[in-house]
């Protein structure tokens, strides 16, 4: 069942989204060498509830914590540890608060000091994945248009890996709502998008091998090659022209920018990226 929501629920869902992008931004501001997942999923969490929100993601299904944190082969859902981050790690960050009874939902993946090269490309290509996809969702386009477009440009043009078995959703009044959107899929297929849907778009995709595992905490999913794996997310509104972003990722941009150990992740504007 597909949930279209009036203008007074997009503008809600639309707060919980720019309060995500604050606690990221906040993480993206404060994360480097030496700093600890407990450490900022600690921060995220009181900026959160300084807000009078609540984390979206604590007591989900269990999961322990307000952000999910998840390094290197990192794909989703790591649990926040005590481990340092290194010189060279990529660390993503899922982050969802609800308030006002909406959910809003948003990642970002940061680099950290000195990252190999074809990592850093990974990201920029994930980045850039993200809007190519968000471009497609669109009134009268199908969910198989947005899959297309980010495996297009993943999978058959960089050679990525793209995951298959998590995937973006509706979002709303649930932190996870129908329709599923694949970051895979053909032209064509899938629901039709109507002016209202509100979904989460979020490519996963993995420098090597498409194939992930649930690594023995029970909730962190890895690469089963072990190498890297990106995550970007945004949530967004169909229209009828253009898609509006509901999130924002500027202010975690604006963040990077002004953190030495941090290095910025540009969409590759050449890749005819029109969205930002
Ligand atoms: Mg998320
Ligand atoms: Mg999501």
């Amino acid at each position: 069942m597909i949930y279209y929501k009036t203008e007074e629920e997009i503008e809600l869902i639309r707060e919980s989204c720019l309060l995500v992008c604050k606690a990221l931004a906040h993480v993206g501001s404060i994360i480097k060498p030496g700093i600890s997942g407990e450490q900022i999923d600690r921060e995220a969490e009181q900026l959160i509830r300084d807000h009078k929100a609540e984390p979206g993601f604590k007591g989900y299904r269990g999961f322990p914590a307000t952000l999910c944190v998840s390094k290197n082969e990192g794909v989703v859902h790591g649990i926040p540890s005590k481990e340092e981050f290194k010189d060279g790690d990529i660390v993503s960050v899922d982050c969802g608060v609800l308030l006002n009874e909406f959910y809003g939902d948003s990642a970002f993946t940061f680099a950290i000091g000195e990252v190999a090269t074809d990592v850093m490309q990974l990201l920029r290509v994930t980045n850039t994945a993200l809007y190519k996809g968000i471009e497609k969702a669109v009134d009268g386009k199908r969910i198989g248009d947005i899959g297309f477009a980010i495996q297009d440009f993943c999978e058959r043009k960089h050679k990525y890996g793209v995951v298959r078995e998590l995937v973006g959703h509706g979002i709303g009044r649930h932190l996870h709502e129908a329709p599923e959107v694949p970051n895979y899929g053909k032209k064509g297929r899938g629901p039709k998008m109507r002016e209202g849907l509100v979904i989460a778009i979020e490519p996963m995709i993995n420098l090597g091998r498409k194939e992930i595992t649930q690594s023995n905490d029970g909730w962190t999913i890895v690469t089963k090659d072990g190498k890297a794996s990106a995550h970007y997310e945004h949530t967004i509104v169909v229209r009828k022209q253009k898609p509006e972003l509901l999130s924002d990722h500027s202010a975690i941009e604006e963040a990077i920018a002004k953190n030495p150990d941090v290095n910025e992740v540009p969409v590759i504007l050449s890749e005819s990226v029109t969205l930002r």
